[in-house]
């Protein structure tokens, strides 16, 4: 019989797996908490239980354990990038970025991303597979017990379209909420999406309080097809609505990320657009000077068009803010990493099975 990945069971499940083993369900508390809290990766370490029951595990089930393929941490501002190993051998990245208000990390959703954004580099190795749920929050138990360190917050805006990869993501959620797992609560969550607008819809049904932030970066649908295939399937409008929606049903404001492309989006006609379109929403303008990929053809916008596209937003009323620019001597921008692990695996592949702490 194949074993089953244990990490991948929501706590129901957790219980009915227990309970098919012929054991006991409050079993279930003391696995999920040395699983998901403790982030043990042996069932010999799960010391409160007995003997018996973890040999029944051993044999029916595994615990899930991510490699670190490659660390690489910024200089400037110790921001941490990995190159992650899944089982299959597919690699992911995941970012962990230290704020005064806690660590953030950027997790990925996909092994690649169909949505085919031109200025990202996630896209450029194309669509591999998604991730499964366990795969996901695996990312914070793994970075956790590399560096040590106590994770707060959460972006899912690592490679992958979140809302693409719907069921897992949710599922993910709900691990990295569970009061005996990691417990990080839903309002500490952002969810970004290109705009799948039927899943802004289910997502605001899940009764889970995350924030969500969408990746506009146009002001016309014209415009927007020239960088982002999704705009052939949905109009900013649709996206505007389900957001209106979001908004009504779970109360919490809405990001908009917008990445700032010289001479392609950054006019001051486009911050007045944009402006106008956000007006009458809870609604937070994230710019984001756009990070130049390697062999692309966007430039980032100058200092001063940032400034002045920010004020002309703040002047007519829309909350906006410049993001920072973290890990900009590593390679921070979504899919760099596993791109150049790609295009050099021969090199990679003689590290791969060095022990991550040599
Ligand atoms: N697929 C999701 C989440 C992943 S990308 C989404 O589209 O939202 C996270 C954010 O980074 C998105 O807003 C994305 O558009 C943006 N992004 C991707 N490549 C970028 C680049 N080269 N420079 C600036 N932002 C970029």
């Amino acid at each position: 019989m194949e074993k089953i990945n244990i990490n991948d069971l929501s706590f129901e499940e957790l219980e009915n797996f227990i309970d098919e083993l012929g054991e006991k369900k409050f079993h279930a508390k003391q696995i999920f908490k040395w699983i998901h809290r403790e982030k043990v990766l042996s069932f010999d370490d799960m010391t409160d239980i007995s003997k018996n029951l973890r040999e029944k595990l051993k044999e029916r089930a595994y615990i899930l354990e991510l490699k670190v393929i490659e660390c690489q941490k910024s200089k400037k501002d110790g921001t941490m990038k990995f190159l992650i190993e899944l089982p299959d051998q597919n690699a992911i990245e995941s970012v962990l970025m230290k704020y005064h208000h806690g660590n953030t990390i950027c997790v990925s959703t996909q092994v690649g991303c169909r949505m085919g954004c031109k200025f990202c580099a996630s896209t450029k190795e194309g669509f591999v597979r998604s991730l499964y749920a366990s795969e996901i929050e695996g990312q914070l138990l793994t970075v956790e017990r590399y560096t040590g360190e106590k994770i707060s917050n959460i972006v899912y805006m690592g490679i992958g379209e979140p809302l693409d990869n719907y069921d897992n993501v949710v599922k993910s959620i709900r691990l990295i909420n569970y009061p005996l797992g990691l417990n990080i609560g839903a309002r500490h969550i952002s969810i970004s999406t290109c705009g799948l607008v039927p899943n802004i819809y289910r997502l605001a049904q899940e009764n889970i309080q995350c924030t969500l932030s969408i990746s506009l970066h146009a002001t016309t649908d014209e415009k927007r097809r020239q960088t982002m295939p999704i705009a052939n399937k949905y109009t900013i409008k649709e996206i505007l609505d389900a957001c209106k929606e979001y908004i009504r049903i779970t109360g919490r404001r809405i990001s908009f990320e917008y990445a700032l492309i010289n001479g392609q989006n950054d006019s001051r006609e486009d911050a007045i657009a944009l402006a106008k379109l956000l007006r009458d929403m809870i609604a937070h303008v994230n710019l984001i000077p756009v990070n130049e990929i390697k062999n692309g053809v966007y430039k980032k916008a100058t200092e001063n068009h940032i400034q002045e596209f920010m004020d002309t937003l703040n002047s007519m009323g829309v909350v906006t803010t410049v993001r920072r620019e973290l890990g900009s001597d590593i390679d921070a921008a979504c899919g760099q990493l596993r791109k150049k692990y790609i295009d050099k695996t021969d090199e990679f592949a003689q590290k791969k099975y060095i022990k991550i702490d040599e």
